[in-house]
């Protein structure tokens, strides 16, 4: 069976927005190497550099089916978060299990902040924090509870009314809201690409090099490409929600398709029309919510769409239908705003476990990987990507500790009855979501 590789879209406005730069050449030939990290995204990207740093004397490859960086990397929505509320779709529970993934987060966070600072990265960081808020009066007790878990963590918010939101964010459409000083936003390609800039020139980078299978072959493995064959010793998988295509953990984690748009640039008037407010990013207290940003350019991101039908060919998904979505989200929000704002429309795939559990693991023999972040990602993949190269070289840390702690991927359904579920559970998601869209 023919393995689904990526097939992004070309519109991703973070992306846009960055220099061109020229590609990487695909493999032609075949190729030998001691370790192969097979996609260049945040993750692989930090399992690359992680492993030249580990064993200089070794060979190391970077594969990616299209573009390094450019996959859900480059598509995010750029918050770089220590506290959640929700969990993808299953909310942990209880204080300890909070706490855990509290302190897991905030280590992610110092993690990227650490290479931002040390490498002067130009990421748009903004340590600002965010925002969690609800149109819908029924979710001021999900907002008081998520409050009340904060405080018994000593994590610094404050809890927002209608009208400290509209002055904060300059739409009148929230009733409640918190705000949560933790936290940073940043601009997600700009992140991508300064992690491809300081990757050590001894890693051996390929773009435009799906692999199309991968088998166990003598002392290591063979990996198979539309134009060449990787022979080496060991291989860490950083494919996110690929990981199923390409056999692994399948029945443990899926793919889902979000989809973002980013409007223009706010003219003087229009931004001084929604009271000039300063940058923020806001997430829905519901799961199916509108996450909406404000930019240090005075751009308004929005995503509020989730789906699972054909969710690994993002350019066969029709996104005109999305983007009318995204423009009644903003309509709403900004009525003062005209409706055909919105520069670009973007899909991206994210990796989703039915615990908002993530990966990190030996598959067997020297096959390794990390993956699924669920609706996060940005600081975990960071973190994950490099202490699975520690893994991979025999090395130990407190960071592997931490991760080793979480659970595990627990079991799905196969297919179609996990695909069906999926529907089932975004269309109630949905209909509950109606107004926070
Ligand atoms: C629209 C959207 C919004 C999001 N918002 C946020 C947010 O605000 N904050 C946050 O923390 N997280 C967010 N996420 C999640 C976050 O982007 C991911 O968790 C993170 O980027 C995962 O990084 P990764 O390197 O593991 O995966 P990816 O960036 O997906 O990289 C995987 C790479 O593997 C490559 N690949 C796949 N198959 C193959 C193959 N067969 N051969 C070779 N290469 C292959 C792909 O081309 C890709 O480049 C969002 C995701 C999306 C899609």
């Amino acid at each position: 069976m023919a393995i689904i590789v990526p097939n992004n879209d070309q519109d991703c406005g973070w992306t846009t927005a960055l220099p061109p730069r020229t590609p990487s050449p695909a493999l032609s030939g075949d190729w030998t190497t001691d370790w192969v990290v097979v996609g260049a995204g945040y993750t692989g990207l930090s399992a690359a550099r992680k492993l030249a740093e580990l064993l200089p004397e070794q060979r190391i490859t970077l594969v990616d089916a299209q573009i390094a960086g450019e996959g859900a990397s480059a598509r995010n929505s750029g918050y770089l978060v220590d506290s959640t509320l929700n969990d993808g779709h299953l909310s942990d529970t209880g204080l300890a299990a909070y706490q855990q993934k509290y302190a897991l987060n905030s280590r992610a966070v110092a993690i990227v902040e650490d290479l931002v600072k040390h490498h002067g990265m130009d990421v748009d960081w903004d340590p600002s924090g965010k925002f969690h808020a609800a149109r819908g009066g029924q979710y001021l007790e999900k907002l008081e509870r998520f409050s009340d878990t904060l405080a018994q963590l000593d994590i610094k918010h404050q809890m927002l009314n209608a009208s400290e939101l509209q002055a904060r964010l300059g739409t009148g459409y929230y009733q409640h809201g918190i705000h949560t000083d933790g936290g940073v936003m940043l601009q997600p390609a700009k992140l991508a690409r300064a992690l491809l800039d300081i990757l050590p020139e001894s890693v051996s980078l390929f773009e435009n090099t799906p692999v199309l299978s991968w088998t166990e072959s003598g002392q290591g493995y063979s990996l198979k490409t539309p134009q060449g064959t990787i022979t080496a010793r060991g291989i860490l998988f950083a494919v996110n929600g690929f990981m199923p295509a390409l056999g692994l953990k399948q029945q443990r984690v899926f793919p889902l398709t979000l989809t973002a748009s980013l409007t223009r640039p706010l003219s003087d008037v229009e931004y001084a029309a929604i009271g000039n407010p300063k940058p923020w990013g806001l997430l829905s207290a519901q799961a199916m919510g509108a996450t909406v940003r404000l930019t240090e350019d005075r751009r308004i991101m929005i995503r509020n769409t989730a789906e699972v039908w054909r969710p690994l060919n993002m350019a066969l998904t029709p996104l005109a239908q999305r983007q009318a979505l995204h423009v009644t989200g903003l309509q709403r929000r900004f009525p003062s705003l005209p409706a055909d704002m919105i520069a670009n429309t973007w899909s991206g795939i994210t990796c989703i476990s039915a615990n908002n559990a993530n990966v990190f693991e030996q598959i067997s023999g020297q096959v390794f990987a990390a993956g699924c972040y669920n609706g996060g990602g940005i600081g975990l993949a960071v973190m994950y990507g490099e202490s699975i190269a520690l893994k991979a070289a025999g090395g130990t840390s407190t960071d592997i500790d931490m991760i080793e702690q979480r659970p595990k991927p627990k079991w799905l359904p196969p297919s179609p009855f996990l695909q069906w579920g999926i529907k089932f559970k975004l269309a109630g998601d949905r209909r509950q979501a109606v107004d926070e869209r």
